[in-house]
């Protein structure tokens, strides 16, 4: 097959090519592999791997860059950071210091965007399965809005609300049956897909939610995947959603609010990460003459590249019969869990300078976990590294250490922040014996065994 490349992975990017795409990563003759200019080894050689590091110079660039990119097509939309992509409350309160809002999909993250100090009413609360009890802890606590996502729903909350004499400011998130173009794990518009109200019938929930008690509706969200790197989908969902705003307001009903949603997506291999710019575009060619205020939710393009999961080779097992070798890392899959869930792809560097510079050679990247999908890359080229390599996998800031599980009796690993050349552990490394500290043992079970 003439269009086939021969192998994938030779095509991956080399060590030199992942630094060229990443500036505040760098890598030093001494020092080796640098965050934002602190040397990895450094933090590995106090905090032991696996580590999970966050550049929060990188974080507020990035914030920076949106906010200008949407400052410069002339909109001022409300910036809600996804906290489902990174809940940590230093990464909250950095980019609530920037001007950023939340948005959130259950009542422990409302609780944690407001334990890091993010006003309520910068905050949005999404979700296909909001509990009574999560609806009226949000307005209790002063919501932003509510995006109601099915005709369910929209009859409960009116419940909750006016039961306590609250109005819950919403929008209905429609799903306007747009393909993302993205994983299918990762894709939520087609009509297929579990979240929003179906488009045919959210003109009509959207006058019904205006008659029932309860309710302030402001107008509707949109949020149709993540890790989108191309504007059409973007441009046809956005479409969609005008034409729903201009027929509801045809009808008398007043629109003041448009959730563009998240799904911005980043350059983990070779694609072209989404332009800020192209996604300011896009809402303004569609949305720019609405007359309403805008909202934006990114999480993956904000948190995404800050963020690095520093890790060692417990040992390297050779393969069978001339085939690559496996490199078995003290990460695995619990920690990391993108992979293994949605074959992604996540760069790998060395962190010694000197083993970035030795032969390359095809290798399968795997954790020790008791699991076949437990792996990181197979037959990925890199240059040769031996029991006690250091490494680093690129892009974990989002949707990274928030997945992380304790299966296999693994312990959550510790989590750093780097900022000005200082770092700091944000997250100790979850002590073992906390795997169990919650288990009871009732008293009809068994004493343990004469020695146990
Ligand atoms: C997950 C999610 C986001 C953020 O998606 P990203 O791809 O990380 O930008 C935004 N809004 C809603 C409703 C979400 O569920």
């Amino acid at each position: 097959m003439l269009d086939c490349p021969s192998s994938p992975a030779e095509q991956d990017p080399t060590v030199a090519d992942l630094l060229a795409a990443r500036p505040h990563l760098s890598m030093h003759a001494l020092d080796g592999l640098t965050l934002e200019d602190v040397p990895l080894n450094a933090i590995a050689d106090a905090v032991g791997t696996p580590t999970w590091v966050m550049g929060a110079g990188t974080l507020r660039a990035r914030y920076r860059l949106l906010d200008g990119a949407m400052r410069g097509a002339g909109l001022a939309p409300s910036i809600h950071f996804a906290v489902k992509a990174n809940d940590h409350l230093a990464v909250l309160r950095i980019l609530a210091a920037e001007g950023a809002g939340a948005d959130v999909v259950s009542g422990g993250e409302l609780r944690r965007a407001r334990a890091a100090g993010v006003p309520a009413g910068r905050i949005v609360f999404s979700g296909v399965g909001k509990t009574r009890e999560e609806m009226a802890l949000a307005l209790a606590e002063g919501i932003g809005h509510i995006a109601v996502e099915s005709a369910e729903e929209l009859d409960i909350l009116s419940d909750v609300a006016a039961s306590s004499g609250w109005v819950a400011p919403i929008t209905l998130r429609v799903n306007p049956d747009v393909d993302a173009g993205t994983h299918e794990k990762i894709t939520t518009g087609l009509s297929t897909n579990k979240f929003g109200i179906a488009y045919a019938r959210a003109a009509a929930l959207y006058e019904r939610s205006a008659s029932l008690p309860g309710l302030k509706p402001l107008g509707f969200s949109v949020h149709i995947g993540s890790q989108i790197v191309a504007m059409a989908p973007y441009r046809a969902a956005f479409a969609r959603v005008a034409d729903l705003v201009r027929a509801v307001r045809a009808r008398g009903l007043p629109v003041s609010l448009v959730d563009c949603g998240g799904g911005l997506g980043i350059t983990y291999r070779d694609e072209v990460e989404g332009a800020p710019e192209a996604l300011a575009g896009a809402i303004r060619a569609e949305l720019g003459d609405l007359d309403v205020r805008l909202a934006i939710e990114p999480g993956r393009w904000l948190a995404g590249s800050a963020g690095l999961l520093l890790s060692r080779v417990i040992l390297r097992k050779a393969g069978e019969d001339g085939l690559p070798s496996f490199l078995i890392l003290d990460a695995a899959m619990n920690d990391l869990m993108r992979p293994s869930l949605y074959e992604a792809w996540h760069g790998i560097l060395p962190v010694s300078a000197r083993d970035a510079t030795r032969p390359v050679e095809a290798v399968n990247v795997v954790g020790p976990v008791c699991e076949s999908a437990d792996s990181f890359a197979d037959g990925r080229f890199l240059p040769r590294l031996d029991e006690g390599a250091r490494v680093a996998l690129l892009d974990t800031g989002a949707y990274g250490a928030v997945m992380s599980s304790t299966y296999n009796g693994r312990p959550l690993a510790a989590q750093v922040l780097v900022d000005g050349g200082r770092w700091s552990v944000i997250r100790e490394r979850q002590p073992v014996e906390s795997l169990w500290a919650a288990d009871r043992i009732p008293d009809w079970v068994m004493p343990a065994p004469a020695g146990g």
